[in-house]
């Protein structure tokens, strides 16, 4: 890692240990259109105090975007898109920065980057587009919870600094997918596989990811939130307008509002909540200052989430309780023969090697199945379902009327008195 990132990763955690406020920017964004990406950039930036602030110039800086492996058009909202990316990678090189752009991903650059547009605006650009997996990655030492050392893409610790561009999306294993999940392509395909074996349960996973994060901490992230992605993401749910860009130095902050305005709990997201508990950036929405629009005035309603959102209760049941739920609302891959291409990126995704190809289509073997969904990230022909027993289902419909309810009583309050009252409910 280069001497000033490491100067700035234990900066930025000795700040939020001595400051508990996070400083979170909002603008409204109306379309992918040139002048309205820069002006709410331009806003953000001037919000957070510069660039200046965070990066230094004539700096290395990796930009990390989320760019699934088979590729998508960007309308798709599946990735970062690459107009909001231009406009951000602009403004670095504006200010001096020098930009390599990236992400790990299973196609060779020629067709994975193409077909979403990176190639062709960095090659404009005249910035460095990186798939991760060719440019290697080295060992690192993690003080985590459950990993002790992982291999991290070699562009990101040879940079300065790393600004962080996730893209708003729920996600159908770990509820939601933002600035901290996104740095999971940081480490390779082969490495991700067989943490998805490790980790089944998805808060045990969720805190693989934060130690991912603890080793890693971006400088910057910006989200785009102009068109987000609801239901099963992220790749299979369906894309929704937001009209929002985010912007915050503290990847948790930044993860806790975007949360809130799509209506989920952010200390019930596992991955905000264990990244506060870690005191590794501030997931309590009392601690977050919002510049922009007040939250009461950016929240959808109605976003709709991904099944997994509903389950959460579990984490609070006894172990003997939660493996008989958790047996029940288990989300059960299937795929759908008459919409199977048989593009078979779910085959080679599958860590189990669960799928095979029967009678022309994709097949589960359900007994080698450990129900971690990649496949259902993967297939980009949304050829494959999730199913749960009935019970499980009626678990579901149950907590679905609860979490209505709870929706109705929290919109009458605050989001920080809303967030008091879950917290004090859950002794978090
Ligand atoms: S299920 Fe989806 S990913 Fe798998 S082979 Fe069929 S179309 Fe491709
Ligand atoms: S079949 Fe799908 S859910 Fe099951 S182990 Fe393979 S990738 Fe994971």
């Amino acid at each position: 890692m280069s001497k000033s990132r490491e100067d700035a990763a234990s900066k930025a955690k000795l700040e939020k240990q001595d400051s508990p406020k996070s400083v979170v920017a909002l603008a409204r964004c109306a379309s992918y259109d040139r002048s309205d990406i820069l002006s709410a950039l331009q806003l953000l930036v001037k919000n957070l105090g510069g660039l200046q602030s965070t990066i230094k110039p004539g700096s290395h800086v990796f930009v990390k975007i989320n760019h699934l492996s088979p590729s998508s058009p960007p309308e798709r909202a599946i990735l970062t898109h690459p107009a909001f990316a231009r406009e951000v990678i602009a403004l670095l090189l504006d200010f001096g920065a020098k930009v390599t752009v990236g992400d790990d991903i299973q196609s060779s650059p020629g067709d994975g980057f193409s077909r979403s547009g990176y190639c062709s605006l960095c090659s404009e650009l005249g910035v460095r587009l990186v798939n991760l997996k060719e440019a290697g990655f080295r060992e690192v030492e993690v003080r985590g919870e459950l990993i002790k050392k992982a291999y991290i893409a070699r562009p990101v610790l040879e940079a300065d600094a790393m600004v962080n561009l996730p893209k708003l999306k729920t996600h159908s294993f770990t509820v939601f997918t933002g600035a901290i999940k996104n740095l999971f392509g940081l480490i390779p395909h082969g490495l991700r596989l067989h943490y998805h074996r490790q980790f089944i349960r998805n808060e045990v996973f969720a805190r693989m990811l934060v130690d991912l994060f603890s080793c890693v901490p971006p400088q910057l992230n910006i989200m785009d939130a102009i068109v987000g992605m609801e239901g099963e993401g992220p790749s299979s749910g369906y894309p929704r307008k937001i009209g929002l860009v985010l912007a915050s130095r503290d990847a948790v902050a930044l993860d806790a509002v975007a949360t809130q305005i799509i209506g989920l709990d952010p200390l019930g997201v596992p991955t905000t909540a264990i990244a506060h508990t870690r005191k590794l950036g501030v997931g309590d929405l009392r601690q977050v200052e919002i510049l922009g629009p007040s939250l009461e005035e950016v929240t959808i309603s109605g976003f709709r989430h991904s099944v997994a959102a509903v389950s959460l209760f579990r984490r609070w049941l006894p172990s003997f309780l939660y493996a008989y739920f958790q047996e029940q609302l288990v989300l059960v891959p299937e795929v759908e023969p008459r919409i199977c291409q048989v593009c078979q990126e779910c085959v080679r995704m599958c860590p189990r090697q669960a799928i095979g190809l029967v009678d022309g289509s994709a097949f589960i073997h359900k007994a080698d199945c450990i129900h971690c969904l990649c496949c259902h990230e993967v297939c980009q022909h949304r050829a494959i379902r999730l199913k749960q027993r009935f019970l499980g289902r009626l678990i579901r419909k149950a907590e679905g009327m609860l979490g209505q309810l709870n929706k109705l009583r929290v919109l009458r309050q605050s989001p920080a008195s809303a967030n008091e009252s879950l917290e004090t409910k859950r002794g978090l």
